[in-house]
This record gives structure tokens, C-alpha cells and sequence, in this order.
């Protein structure tokens, strides 16, 4: 019995690394870095790529010139590639009205269906072009309304990396990969994704990620496993709605 739990919680422990902000304009230092360390230790990552950016704050970084040959070489090597929002500009704040209670700026939060589809596909027109096949998406700080899973569906997107929950989970006919801290963390249990943003790490917060994937390298999974563990039974139902509580609190809260 004891080693039936234990088999049970192993096989539904795992971590998908989720680099955030891939953009032409970034820290191109730690992510070849990143890219030796994932290499190494045959880790493949979901990289959150920003097909039109246009964020000031992200433009500041430096410039690469050939970098849709660069993300085809990752897509090649069977990293998952995901689609991070159209320009990544926020112009709308959620008032704590989004869908997963975030707050803040938007991109998408409260534009019109019309608005967001088109936004929607006109990142995955740019993907096409480049010949980069795409099936998730997730939102430049987490913020999300109704319209946005219509847009997503209505251009046949119905996979999302971020939500609440111990376990990927279906909701509103979208697949969703749990991704709950800010700062990397294992859980003792459950399936969910890290969000990275090399643009703001020094070589500091490298070194501790380099230990954590150390650490952790047989908890580190691929996007194809976690969508393998879509779970829609009704007590993980229960755990993504005290998730979902828990961490809002927390999040107010601030500490
Ligand atoms: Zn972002």
C-alpha cells in the first residue's frame, strides 16, 4: 500500500522549465547559458517567444539579428515553443478583474473579442511565416477574460501554461499547465511550470537555477508529459480552487 502512494506521488511530481520574455531583444548572455545548462543535462524547456515585441522595457536589451533561425534551432531540438502574447504591450489594466485574479496590466484583459482574435492571429501569422508550428500560448502577466480563451480557441489554440492547481487540468475546452510561484520551487507533489525571466537575473540567480536543476533533474519534465497528466478528477478540481484561493490571499497579502 505504502509503496503504491509512494509510486503514485512520484509519477505525479514534475516540473516543466517555462522561460518567459523570448524576444529579439533580450539577455542573450544567460540564455546561451541556459541553453549550454539544458543541453547538458537534455532538459527541454517551453520558451515563451513574443512574436511582435514591441515592450520598451524589453527593447532596452540587446539585439539578435538572426533570431527566428535561432528559435527554429530550438524548436528542432524539441523544445516546445509557445506563443507570449502578440507585442507584449500592456494597454488595459485588469483592476484584479482577470480571470485568474492577477491584476495589473494587460494585453489582452477587456479588449473585445474581435480585438484580442485579431491580436491572436496575428501572432501565430508570424509564427507561420517562419515556419514555427505553435499549439500553446500563455499571457504577458497572467491576465486573461473569457474573450481571450474564445480568441485562443477561435484560432485553434486550446493549450495554456498557467492556471491554479496541482495538476494540469480542461477548463472552458483549454488545456491548462498549472504554474503557481514566482520563485523556482518543487512541490512535494503535482505537475506545474516555472516562469523565468532571464532579462532580470543577474549571474547570481543563475548559479541557484543551475543548483536547482541539479537537484531536481529527475523532476524535470517535458511539455508533452505535463499535458499527459491532464487530470479533471474532482478532488484536484478541489485543490485548484484552494490554490487559486490560497495564493490570492497570499499574493494581497505580500508576504
Ligand atoms: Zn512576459
Amino acid at each position: 500500500m505504502f509503496s503504491k502512494i509512494k509510486n503514485y506521488i512520484s509519477k505525479n511530481t514534475g516540473i516543466l522549465i517555462r522561460l518567459d520574455d523570448i524576444a529579439e531583444n533580450m539577455n542573450w548572455d544567460l540564455m546561451k547559458k541556459s541553453e549550454l545548462l539544458f543541453d547538458k543535462y537534455n532538459i527541454k524547456p517551453v520558451l515563451g517567444v513574443i512574436p511582435n515585441n514591441k515592450d520598451n522595457e524589453l527593447l532596452s536589451y540587446q539585439k539578435k539579428k538572426d533570431f527566428w533561425d535561432q528559435v527554429r534551432k530550438w524548436k528542432n531540438k524539441g523544445w516546445e515553443i509557445a506563443m507570449h502574447g502578440f507585442t507584449h504591450v500592456y494597454d488595459n489594466n485588469t483592476k484584479n478583474q482577470d480571470y485568474f485574479g492577477y491584476g495589473g496590466g494587460s494585453e489582452f484583459f477587456g479588449h473585445t473579442l474581435e480585438v484580442q482574435t485579431d491580436k491572436i492571429s496575428s501572432g501565430l501569422k508570424k509564427f507561420n511565416e517562419e515556419n514555427i508550428k505553435i499549439r500553446s500560448f500563455f499571457a504577458p502577466n497572467h491576465t486573461y477574460d473569457k474573450n481571450t480563451f474564445n480568441a485562443l480557441r477561435n484560432s485553434g489554440i486550446n493549450e495554456i501554461i498557467d492556471g491554479y492547481g496541482l495538476m494540469p487540468y480542461v477548463e472552458n475546452d483549454i488545456k491548462f499547465i498549472p504554474q503557481l510561484f514566482y520563485r523556482l520551487h518543487l512541490l512535494p507533489f503535482g505537475i506545474q511550470s516555472t516562469q523565468i525571466h532571464l532579462n532580470y537575473w543577474k549571474q547570481k540567480d543563475f548559479d541557484n537555477f543551475e543548483i536547482f536543476i541539479e537537484k531536481h533533474l529527475e523532476k524535470i519534465i517535458t511539455y508533452e508529459q505535463a499535458l499527459k497528466k491532464i487530470n479533471n478528477n474532482l478532488i484536484y478540481k478541489f485543490i485548484n480552487v484552494l490554490s487559486e484561493k490560497i495564493l490570492k490571499i497570499k499574493r494581497k497579502s505580500n508576504f
